[in-house]
């Protein structure tokens, strides 16, 4: 559900407000968050308004992660949230500080002061409304509001977090409901690419991006923007800025799409290798089955993406379905259950998978990407396991160890490798 979003209210009428969001990389240490107050200051002193959203410093999130599971086989959730809460907390203390250091008033806000209100699903807490009063308050008063992302309070008054990545979100929730001109997202490459810059060096920077691509990009493994901040910056047309905050260039802007601009057929290649692979074989092939086995995982909360049935033979057929390799264990004990009750064969179970994706909107019109593809992934000898296809994207699973190679060989085949790649 998205939230209220109430009366916009910028803080004086010739003033427009900015969010900026600062990821991890963004103030991994002092001299990145003094770097990052500096920036804020100049932008203030430009004459917008600033509410910054700050994600905890560095992989810190990763070590508090890894620090619950040293303590617990099984972390209780209520306090995995309670421990991860704790990152995003030191972070905007400390740049509060800088902030104040340089002459600029600033107040830290924790996700439950800033109103960030969740439902009560921990570790992926959906936001259900952002009572943003204080928030107000503190720009009309001439502060910098700084906001801990990824956190909020749930229904039930406990602390949650929004899933990884979820700064974002706060980021551009916040803008919805203040009304901002813009949301920024400062990162550590200088906007949306082509492909992950990490895998493919000759990535290319795209200026802009439509809300409907960045949506498929983020999906299938695109991480640069959390799903759920795309998907609430199109719901209420928040225009989302992703920049870099080493060179503060300008980088790109995810907005509605510009029907006067020619779409490109392929904007991107995405790759996910987060989820795993489970198949529930020889299940009998008769009305209901399908039903009754994803009711089931439904239930236990398992966040099924990929499904394909297999031709049916002698009355029996596989079912493989994609889900988070984080859902694996609970997904693999409802399949267990599913065998017997719907007297399935066996299940099994392949973590060592990653998805490839193309996006792009113009593929609408272009018939012959699906074939192109397969046939680039049939050269570079990589084998198909699943695909699936929305109206902008064709998605397939591959081995995990061909995620890379399939990439790079996509890129190059649908001419998106910058111009002078190759020439040193
Ligand atoms: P932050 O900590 O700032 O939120 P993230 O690590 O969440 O940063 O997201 C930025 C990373 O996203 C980049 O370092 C890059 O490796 C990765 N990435 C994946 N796909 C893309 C893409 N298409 N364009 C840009 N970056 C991408
Ligand atoms: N700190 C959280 C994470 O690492 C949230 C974020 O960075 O967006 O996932
Ligand atoms: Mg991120």
């Amino acid at each position: 559900m998205d939230p209220g979003v109430a009366t916009p209210l910028v803080p004086c009428a010739h003033v427009s407000l900015l969010v900026q969001k600062f990821g991890g990389t963004s103030v991994a240490d002092a001299e990145r968050i003094k770097a990052v107050a500096d920036h804020i200051v100049a932008t203030r002193k430009e004459g917008d308004a600033v509410v910054a959203v700050v994600s905890a410093m560095g992989r810190s999130t990763d070590d508090l992660e890894r620090l619950a599971h040293d303590v617990s086989q099984a972390p209780a959730p209520r306090e995995m949230d309670m421990l991860l809460t704790a990152g995003e907390r030191i972070s905007i203390s400390l740049l509060c500080m800088a902030l104040i250091d340089r002459g600029q008033r600033a107040v830290s806000f924790t996700g439950s002061q800033a109103g960030i209100v969740t439902d009560t699903s921990h570790g992926r807490a959906k936001i259900v409304e952002v009572k943003a009063e204080r928030i107000r308050d503190a720009v009309a008063a001439g502060d910098i509001a700084v906001v801990a992302g990824f956190q909020g309070v749930s229904t039930a008054r406990d602390v949650t977090t929004l899933g990884r990545g979820g700064s974002d979100t706060t980021a551009v929730a916040l803008a919805a409901v203040l009304g901002a001109e813009a949301c920024e997202i400062y990162t550590d490459v200088a906007g949306v690419y082509t492909a992950d810059p990490r895998i493919v060096p000759q990535a290319r920077l795209l200026p802009r991006v439509s809300y409907e691509e960045m949506l498929d990009m983020a999906a299938t493994g695109g991480k640069v923007l959390a799903l759920r901040s795309v998907e609430f910056a199109r719901n209420h047309g928040v225009a989302v800025h992703v920049r870099s905050s080493f060179t503060w260039q300008p980088g790109t802007w995810v907005r509605e799409e510009d029907p006067s601009m020619e779409q490109a057929i392929i904007s991107g290649v995405t790759h996910d290798t987060s989820e795993a692979k489970i198949t529930i074989e020889q299940v009998p092939d008769r009305p209901g089955v399908a039903a009754t086995i994803f009711r089931a995982l439904a239930d236990e909360l398992v966040n099924v993406d990929m499904i394909v049935q297999n031709v049916s033979t002698a009355g029996h057929t596989d079912v493989s379905f994609t889900a988070p390799k984080e859902d694996l264990a609970r997904a693999l004990q409802v399949m267990e259950k599913m065998r017997v009750e719907v007297d399935a064969a066996g299940v099994s179970h392949d973590p060592l998978i990653g998805r490839v994706s193309l996006v792009g909107a113009g593929m609408k019109s272009h018939p012959g990407v699906a074939a192109q593809m397969f046939e680039v992934l049939a050269a570079e000898g990589v084998n198909i396991e699943m695909i699936s296809t929305s109206a902008i994207r064709i998605s397939c699973v591959v081995h995990e160890d061909d995620v890379a190679k399939a990439v790079r060989a996509l890129h190059r085949a649908f001419d998106l490798d910058a111009p002078d790649a190759g020439a040193s």
